[in-house]
């Protein structure tokens, strides 16, 4: 199941790249090809009249001599032509007339001419057809090699996992095929194996190398309990794994469909350039049959003036122009993953480059989002377990941090819950419901606010500098009377604090803003060095606030992990999702951060300027050459003496190609 997905997935990036070009056609097909129309072309050519010209030398005749080249050249079109005509055929019904058809028309035209005029007793064309040909097919096979090394990166993917898996059923143990893995079965891991399916370890620790999931180059030590990756490579020790997702729903299989559909979404820049190569064949048509005429005007030969339409078509071909953009598309998406992050929408990671001004979301963010229960204090007449118990029973049903570390501290004294009515999340501001039918609020300062509850002077002191030490403070009110205080404490990311430093080095500003009290924003962004804080912003203010940036002209990246963010995400340039995060949030931003690590955010920014930079260099060599090369194709310096004969022309189209798809593999090597 998992292997056969997975190369499918594979297999849909790659046909989005290379759509409409070489289609069917696969790379040792064009190898042989080439080397047909090599060595049929040699005599073609050796029996030119060129040869004689410039040699003053020609092979010996024979009879029947003169029909050679005739012979040759067709063989020549109709053996190694005909990829090019079929390919033509293909992009004409398709109604996207490309590189294909301009190649088909050229080689039609120069045949058609020759066979004309070798029984009109004219001039042909035919070492000019076999050498174009023979030089195209070369640099159609270079391509496709290049092209395939480039897209390899995602077929990498699928090829980390195993063919099978050893596992442990009814105290046996038994190789079987991945796809005959179930969820729940016992696999056993041998040291230096690769692993075959998410799961937990229930035996055994080891060193696992993760690098080719995380980017993380030291190996991660696993023990009992922990979890493991599909797809990474065990070290040392043996592991006895429990399965817990195979094929489609392991991590490396969402990785692999997030990097095809990124794939498949359009970046600005590709739809551009293939707007132009549309363009471009369009001026190349129109282009080559005003240079034949003019020629014809100005009486030149036919046979001239047909190779200069020949010259012209395969000058204009916008192949490279087609592969500029996409290459280095794939090879970026692929390159996130390694380190660190998913590009889920293309646009996201383009938006990045010219991010101005990121704003963090605190907790979860920032930081770890794991409280701890420091102290409870309490008004008048309660015990500290009342408050906890109340705090706790609601808090049961929510997926706040917060409320996961208020019930586990009641857990851990032991009291027991009581079961909520009508519970209600508020976002930004806490939780509310009955309990024993009374109504029950638990939230922070903006709670209070909203309910017009004002702190006694004493809590208020207290709260003030719980506050100021960094810890959160949230409030429980039975029946809009204050029950008793609750003080938390998170703990701020490490990572964070380099992730700000290295951001405002290259020029980004930074800002937090978080739905916790003004003193614990206040102490969170000195900790972490951060210009700017926005403090007690409810959810919907978190997207006005973004907007609000942007109307002041600032482009605004987000950073989030909870529902409350999810707008923000949205409505950011760039969202950014924490990977541990609620599915609210990753399914709201562009791109995912897989290890929770904000200093990843850094990389993509990197990431996206390098990106941008490979793509106009790209296009600059895909487009650069055209503009050099067609007026001399058309023959416009001809009167100098200056031409360039289709063949030489097929040589600077194949040259231009190859440099565009090796300049994208560069992007592979550079380290962010
Ligand atoms: P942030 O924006 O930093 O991620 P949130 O918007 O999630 O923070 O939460 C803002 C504030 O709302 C918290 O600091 C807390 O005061 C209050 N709050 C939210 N959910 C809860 C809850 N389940 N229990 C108690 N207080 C809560
Ligand atoms: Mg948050």
């Amino acid at each position: 199941m998992k292997r056969s997905s997975a190369n499918h997935n594979t297999h849909g990036a790659s046909t989005t790249l290379s759509a409409g070009k070489h289609a069917g056609h696969n790379t040792a097909m064009f190898f042989r090809k080439f080397w047909v129309s090599l060595i049929l072309t040699i005599p073609v050519v050796l029996y030119a009249d060129v040869v004689e010209k410039i040699f003053k030398w020609s092979p010996a005749s024979f009879p029947g001599s003169e029909y050679l080249p005739f012979v040759f050249g067709s063989i020549v079109f109709f053996y190694g032509g005909s990829v090019f005509l079929a390919g033509a055929g293909r992009e004409i019904k398709g109604k996207l007339p490309g590189m294909m058809t301009l190649i088909g028309i050229a080689i039609s035209a120069a045949y058609l001419w020759s066979v004309y005029a070798v029984f009109a007793g004219l001039e042909a064309l035919f070492w000019e057809l076999t050498t174009l040909i023979t030089i195209m097919l070369l640099g159609h096979w270079l391509e496709m090699r290049a092209v395939s090394g480039a897209q390899g990166a995602l077929q990498e993917l699928s090829k980390l996992l195993p063919d099978t898996a050893e596992v442990i059923r009814s105290g046996k143990t038994e190789s079987i095929s991945l796809s005959a893995l179930l969820e729940g079965d016992i696999v056993l891991v041998r040291p230096g194996t690769k692993i075959p399916a998410d799961g937990e370890i229930i035996d055994g620790d080891s060193n696992v190398n993760e690098s080719m999931i995380t980017g993380e180059s030291k190996p991660v030590s696993k023990k009992n309990g922990d979890r493991v990756i599909a797809g990474t490579i065990n070290g040392d020790g043996a592991l006895k794994i429990k399965v817990a997702a195979i094929g489609e729903k392991t991590f490396l299989a969402g990785v692999m469909r997030l990097v095809a559909e990124a794939q498949a979404s359009k970046s600005q820049l590709q739809i551009l350039s293939d707007k132009a190569a549309l363009y471009l064949t369009i001026i190349a048509v129109i282009g080559g049959v005003v240079t034949l005429i003019a020629w014809l005007l100005a009486g030149a030969e036919v046979s001239f003036a047909v190779a200069r339409l020949v010259a012209v078509l395969v000058v204009a071909c916008p192949h490279a122009l087609g592969l500029a953009v996409p290459l280095v598309a794939s090879i970026s998406t692929t390159k996130a993953a390694q380190n660190g992050f998913l590009v889920k929408q293309r646009l996201a990671l383009e938006a990045a480059r010219t991010v101005d001004m990121i704003l963090f979301d605190k907790t979860g963010t920032l930081t770890r989002g794991e409280f701890g229960v420091i102290d409870i204090w309490t008004a008048t007449g309660q015990s500290k377990d009342d408050v906890l118990v109340l705090a706790a029973s609601l808090n049961a049903l929510s997926e706040h941090p917060i409320a996961k570390a208020v019930v586990l501290k009641a857990k851990e004294r032991g009291v027991s819950l009581k079961e909520p009515k009508k519970f209600e999340a508020l976002k930004g501001r806490g939780v509310r419901g009955l309990v024993d039918d009374r109504e029950i609020m638990v939230g922070g300062p903006a709670l209070l606010e909203e309910i017009n509850l004002k702190l006694p002077n004493d809590l208020a002191g207290q709260a003030q500098e719980a506050g100021e030490k960094g810890q959160t403070v949230i409030f429980v009110v039975k029946d809009r009377t204050l029950l008793g205080v609750l003080t938390l404490a998170d703990i701020i990311r490490q990572e964070s604090r380099e992730a700000i430093k290295a951001l405002e080095e290259l020029g980004i500003r930074t800002s937090m803003i978080t739905g916790d009290s003004e003193d614990v924003a206040r102490w969170v962004s000195q900790e972490l060095g951060i210009d700017k804080y926005f403090a007690r912003v409810l959810p919907h203010q978190k997207s006005e606030k973004v907007k609000e940036l942007q109307k002041r002209g600032l482009r605004v990246a987000m950073v989030g992990d909870g529902i409350n963010d999810a707008p923000a995400l949205t409505q950011a340039d760039l969202g950014i999702a924490i990977g541990a995060g609620t599915n609210v949030a990753i399914e709201s931003a562009g791109i995912i951060l897989i290890r929770n690590d904000p200093r990843d955010i850094v990389k993509i920014v990197k990431l996206s300027r390098l990106t941008y930079t490979k793509m106009i260099q790209n296009l600059f060599w895909a487009t650069g050459y055209n503009v050099v090369a067609l007026p001399l194709a058309a023959g416009l310096l001809a009167f100098k003496g200056i031409l360039l004969e289709p063949a030489l022309a097929a040589v600077f189209m194949s040259v231009s190609t190859v440099v565009v798809a090796l300049n994208a593999m560069l992007l592979r090597k550079q380290k962010l």
